[in-house]
C-alpha cells in the first residue's frame, strides 16, 4: 500500500469501518511508515477533541432580542417621486429613437406598420378592459381615461408622421 492509499483509508480504519483485508493492509503500512503513523495520531487527536465539543444553544430570548434590535433600527428613507426624471427620460428616449432611425437600425415605415398591428391588439385589450370596468360600475371612468390615452397617442403619431415626412431620406430610414 502506498502512502496516498493509506491516507485515504485512514478515517475508515480509525472508525473500524473497512474490510478486514483493508485494515490489515493499512496496519502493515503504518508499521513501516512513520509519516502515516504521525498522520494517524493527528486524526485521533482531532476526533477526540470533536467528541468533547458541546452543541451551542442560543439564549431562550435570542429571537426576541434580535427582533427588538431590528425594530430599533432607523427605517430606510422613502424614495419620493421625482418628476424631473421624466423630463430627462423623455428627451433621452426620443434622442435614442432618432439615432436608431438615423443609423437605419429602425425604419419608420416598419415602426408605423408595427404600431397599427399594436393598435389592433390594443383595441381588443381595451374592449376586455371596458367589460371589466362595466362590471364594477367604473366604465365611464375607464372610458374617459382610455379616450384620453388614445387621443394623445393619435396626436403623437400624427406629429411624428408629419415631422418624419420632412426629414431627409437618410434620416427617415427610407430605402432608395
Ligand atoms: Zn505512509
Amino acid at each position: 500500500v502506498k502512502c496516498s492509499a493509506c491516507e485515504a483509508r485512514l478515517p475508515a480504519y480509525l472508525d473500524n469501518d473497512c474490510s478486514p483485508r483493508e485494515a490489515e493492509a493499512v496496519a502493515q503500512h503504518l508499521a513501516s511508515c512513520a509519516a502515516c503513523r504521525a498522520q494517524t495520531e493527528r486524526l485521533r487527536a482531532v476526533e477526540s477533541q470533536l467528541a468533547r465539543m458541546r452543541g451551542i444553544e442560543p439564549h431562550a430570548d435570542f429571537t426576541l432580542a434580535v427582533m427588538a434590535r431590528v425594530a430599533a433600527m432607523p427605517a430606510p428613507a422613502k424614495q419620493g417621486v421625482r418628476p424631473w426624471l421624466l423630463l430627462v427620460y423623455v428627451p433621452a428616449a426620443w434622442a435614442a429613437l432618432f439615432a436608431l432611425f438615423a443609423t437605419r437600425v429602425l425604419s419608420w415605415q416598419g415602426v408605423t406598420t408595427g404600431s397599427s398591428v399594436f393598435a389592433g391588439k390594443l383595441g381588443v385589450a381595451g374592449q376586455a378592459l371596458y367589460h371589466v370596468g362595466q362590471h364594477f360600475n367604473v366604465a365611464s371612468m375607464v372610458t374617459s381615461g382610455a379616450a384620453l390615452e388614445i387621443a394623445l397617442l393619435a396626436l403623437a403619431i400624427a406629429v411624428a408622421r408629419i415631422y418624419i415626412g420632412h426629414l431627409p431620406g437618410w434620416a427617415s430610414g427610407a430605402r432608395a
